[in-house]
């Protein structure tokens, strides 16, 4: 159940910021705040004319957070740990498919022809990877006698 409510916003503050900031309850045609049943703010509308002004601004932002997520060197030294201390009684696999849009890789450590990122390794066992085709986040979690495979689909906010 999605609520319509129209505020009032800074809009400077918010693409400067990032973080909303809620100045008022009054109608502002050009803005629609969409919230859900908890009165959580699950998406933001903007009008087409609001749109055109702002939209050159948008649209870097929009665009590197979503594409440019690049392999930083913590995941890939914990998962070195990991393997380090690696005494499941099965080779450790490095084969990575998203469900989602079927990307696949025999092994997510290859140079060429990357479709995975590494975003977080855990002793525990938890390797989280990210697709680079959909950012859907895919996680594999090693237990003694198997490995269970997770993923959570990537959902523009
Ligand atoms: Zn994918």
């Amino acid at each position: 159940m999605v609520y319509n409510v129209k505020i009032l916003f800074t809009l400077c503050k918010f693409l400067s910021n990032t973080s909303l900031f809620l100045m008022d309850w009054i109608m502002a045609d050009d803005i629609l705040y969409l919230l859900d049943g908890k009165g959580a703010l699950q998406g933001v509308q903007l009008s087409v004319s609001l749109w055109r002004e702002v939209e050159s601004l948008v649209k870097p932002k929009l665009k590197k957070k979503e594409m440019f997520v690049e392999q930083e060197e913590g995941p890939l030294r914990d998962f070195e740990t990991f393997m380090k201390y690696w005494d499941f009684p099965y080779p450790y696999s490095p084969q990575v498919t998203c469900p989602h849009c079927g990307a696949s890789t025999d092994d997510w450590r290859k140079e060429g022809g990357k479709n995975f990122i590494l975003t977080n390794a855990n002793l525990g066992g938890l390797l989280v990877f990210h697709c680079l085709a959909c950012g859907t986040t895919i996680r594999h979690k090693h237990f003694r006698d198997h490995v269970s495979h997770e993923h959570t689909v990537f959902v523009k906010k």
